[in-house]
């Protein structure tokens, strides 16, 4: 009994592993939709708290920014959203439910947000504006949701759309 499973052990000792290397060689799988680090919007953002209210998995609460003076008008409380990407499911709700379209998601994700430091995982408004320092798409936006305008980053699948 002993000597079938070694033989067995010793078959898959020589075989490539089924798991990926992640982080250390292969990319994150992607597609043209990929949900992944937000970007916001202050100039749209009214700090309205629709998109903490749909949060499904509560990554998002709000903080009020300093800013000067005449800035950001629409927001009279400049109060925006931080969103905490380690309790995120990258759902996309709070995209899909901005009624100002200022929240929308790149394809910044898998190993690109891997991270052993938790606190960095909880972005700052300010931060969220910036976006990703990697190469990266805007993948999902609200006018996607509301399907009235295709993302002019993403080519239309079978036009030869990336997948990169
Ligand atoms: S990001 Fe959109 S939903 Fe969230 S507070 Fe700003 S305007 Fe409201
Ligand atoms: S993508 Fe989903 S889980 Fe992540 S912050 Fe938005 S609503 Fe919350």
């Amino acid at each position: 009994m002993v000597w079938v499973t070694l033989k067995k052990a010793a078959k898959y000792l020589f075989r490539r592993p089924y798991t990926r290397m992640v982080p250390k060689s292969e990319p994150p799988f992607k597609t043209d939709h990929t949900r992944g680090r937000h970007i916001l919007d202050l100039n749209k953002c009214t700090g309205c708290s629709l998109c903490k209210m749909v949060c499904p998995a509560n990554a998002i609460d709000m903080e009020h920014i300093e800013v000067e003076e005449g800035k950001y008008p629409q927001n009279k409380k400049k109060i925006f959203p931080r969103i905490d990407l380690h309790k995120c499911t990258y759902c996309g709700l709070c995209v899909e439910y901005c009624p100002f379209s200022a929240l929308s998601m790149t394809d910044v994700t898998g190993f690109e947000l891997f991270t052993t430091d938790k606190s960095t995982t909880l972005k700052h408004p300010q931060e969220l504006a910036v976006p990703p320092e990697s190469k990266y798409r805007v993948t999902i936006t609200k006018a996607m949701f509301l399907g009235v305008l295709q993302n002019p980053q993403v080519k239309p699948a079978g036009k030869g759309g990336s997948h990169g």
